[in-house]
């Protein structure tokens, strides 16, 4: 993302330097014990194995060389800063990083879930975008969520239980990464995270805060309870938490690779728990429809990446089933529209003026996402992130002293932008939830992994496989349960192996074809104003990369209100917005982004949250 350097100096990408050549810092050596543990372990799966790890500082800056990585939680970024010491690419900290959240962070991602990822190849200049969402079961049908007066199944009671439940792909995309782009083996990758689940790790406040949340619907699900409820308690910050179901199932996969989960003993249980789910007495849950046979069909997918210009940038993102990619890069092309309209530069206008800018960009956008963008043949992307559409849309709508109404209409991505916008149609905003980690990862060699994971809302479906101590996702209520808008055909409804419409934005940034930086977040639907919204802060109002994501998030989707953090809302820039006719609504913390930035001379930048849930933990490798 830096405006005027190139990326880091190529080096040893693939060579592996000495293992103590690089310092991992101090609080990364108490994690980096973990890193280079023997893949399969002696011991008893589910034994205790050791002392606990202590919980490492966070940080939400570093700066240094030797690469980087940012993501919620300082034990995975450590562990993963510690595979990069180890000599791991990009791809293998990824993965490393990636498992250690699934066992710091289980509420939002794990096995049991699915994710986007964008790698940028330093050695061949290539952006590879991989899709491991969770699938619909082939049993699938557009009403499998209404009643039969045509009504909307209860959203809430879908959400704990079977019927929530898609394939999952996490897992899958691990070993295709390892046994692709990565430079070693799964095993390896897993062992450090394996390690952290069956020594246990130091709770803290966000851990405790996001059980204590969901300790109700956990009680539902006595395998869930059993795992995260240990002694019927939730865990308080300061406690340590082993979770040795979850050490055997990553030892499992590292034995038997990932065919126990979608041909074999794992994938059984799997199955059961969604379809079977074991309840607590006096409880009843819509049973789940996913087979064995819809497992041993799953595929990671690597569909084009979408690329878009943005000031000079080259912005590249996750294509459909996400709406990430399309809709970051239709609203950064609406705001370079809108420079043109008014004949001022974003750079230039007062904050509140930038903010009115930038909620109108992110609704606009928001109408057409609504209207075109799933899990459905032709999908107008090249339209969709085209300048010509966008400047079509900005004449159509844009005052700068005026919000327009919400709904916007969605407009024709039809490649004819001769006129202004002329209405096409309008389509509601769709239900929006929460509960995904993003990691962004650089290695010495300029590689580049943008990684958001997810297994839907915090807590998934409720549904832990029994014996294996991770949680089951809930994405299939991503779909719309029915049409959005009458009479207004709604690409996101559910069918047979279907993937459900997502908002992830995992992005990479290149220039003149290099990259020069990665980014993302989690936050439902947020995710993409968040993406926006960072990239705007950084490129346009000049914020340190660290104060572009701290800066209070303002996230316009085309619902009724704006949704806005409290420092806005309360503030002179919540009055300037709403004496624009921007009607507010305040939520308490909007996402949790990361970011990593490639700096002249093969040094890094990373970036994490300061504040929200908790701070984030930002390193790089040698920070001397
Ligand atoms: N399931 C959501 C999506 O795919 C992500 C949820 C979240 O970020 O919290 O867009």
């Amino acid at each position: 993302m830096d405006r005027t350097s190139s990326a880091a100096a190529p080096t040893t990408r693939r060579g592996r330097p000495p293992r103590s050549a690089l310092a991992v810092g101090l609080a990364g050596a108490l994690v980096a014990g973990l890193v280079g543990a023997a893949p399969a372990s002696a011991e008893r799966p589910g034994g205790r194995g050791g002392a606990p790890v202590p919980l490492p500082p966070r940080a939400p800056v570093a700066v240094g060389t030797g690469g980087a990585v940012s993501s919620v939680d300082p034990y995975a970024t450590q562990i993963g800063l510690a595979v990069l010491a180890d000599g791991g690419t990009a791809v293998d900290a990824a993965v490393a990083t990636a498992a250690a959240l699934g066992v710091t962070e289980p509420y939002s991602a794990g096995v049991g879930g699915g994710g986007f990822l964008v790698h940028y190849d330093a050695e061949t200049g290539d952006v590879t975008a991989y899709d491991s969402r969770e699938t619909a079961p082939a049993s699938f049908t557009e009403d499998v969520f209404l009643v039969d007066d045509g009504a909307p199944l209860p959203f809430r009671d879908v959400v704990s239980s079977g019927l929530s439940v898609g394939v999952p792909g996490t897992a899958a995309l691990w070993e295709r990464l390892a046994e692709t782009e990565g430079t070693r083996p799964l095993a390896e990758l897993l062992a450090p995270a394996r390690d952290l689940a069956r020594r246990g790790f130091v709770v803290d406040e966000t851990f405790a805060e996001q059980t204590a949340a969901n300790a109700e619907r956990f009680s539902l699900f006595p395998a869930t309870a059993e795992v995260f409820l240990p002694g019927g308690e939730v865990p308080e910050p300061g406690d340590v938490f082993r979770n040795p179901g979850l050490a055997r199932a990553y030892d499992e996969i590292s034995r038997r690779g990932t065919q126990t989960l979608y041909d074999g003993r794992m994938g059984r249980a799997v199955v059961r728990a969604a379809r079977y789910p074991r309840t607590a007495p006096g409880v009843e849950v819509f049973p789940g429809q996913i087979t064995a046979a819809d497992l041993a069909a799953y595929e990671v997918l690597e569909p084009e990446p979408v690329r878009s210009d943005y000031r000079g940038l080259e912005v590249v993102g996750m294509p459909v089933p996400s709406s990430g990619g399309t809709t970051v890069a239709e609203a950064l092309n609406l705001l370079e529209a809108y420079d043109d309209l008014t004949g001022e530069q974003l750079a230039d206008v007062p904050e509140d003026a930038y903010l009115h800018r930038f909620a109108e960009a992110t609704a606009t956008a928001f109408a057409d996402r609504n209207r075109y963008v799933g899990d459905v043949p032709g999908v107008p992307v090249e339209e969709l992130v085209s300048q010509g559409f966008a400047d079509e849309r900005a004449c159509g709508l844009f005052d700068p002293d005026v919000a327009a109404a919400r709904p916007i209409p969605f407009g024709s991505p039809d490649g004819d932008y001769a006129t202004c916008d002329a209405a096409a149609g309008v389509q509601e905003a769709p239900r929006d939830d929460h509960g995904t980690t993003h990691l962004t990862v650089a290695d010495a060699g300029g590689d580049v992994v943008a990684y958001t994971l997810t297994i839907e809302q915090t807590g998934g479906s409720g549904i832990t496989v029994p014996g294996y101590g991770f949680l089951l996702n809930n994405e299939l209520t991503d779909f719309s349960f029915a049409p959005t808008t009458p009479g207004v055909p709604d690409p996101n409804l559910p069918g047979p192996g279907k993937r459900p419409r997502s908002s992830m934005a995992p992005t990479v940034v290149l220039q003149d074809g290099v990259a020069v930086g990665g980014l993302g977040s989690p936050g439902g639907s947020t995710i993409i104003t968040t993406v926006a919204q960072v990239l705007t802060g950084y490129v346009d109002r000049g914020l340190p990369l660290v104060d572009a994501i701290a800066a209070p998030r303002v996230s316009s989707r085309n619902g009724a209100t704006t949704t806005v953090e409290p420092a806005v809302a309360d503030g002179p820039l919540g009055e300037a917005l709403r004496a624009r006719g921007h009607a507010l609504s305040t939520s308490s913390e909007i996402g949790a982004a990361t970011a990593v930035r490639l700096l002249p001379g093969g040094r890094f930048e990373a970036a994490a949250e300061t504040v929200r849930r908790g701070g984030g933990d930002a390193g790089v490798v040698d920070p001397g």
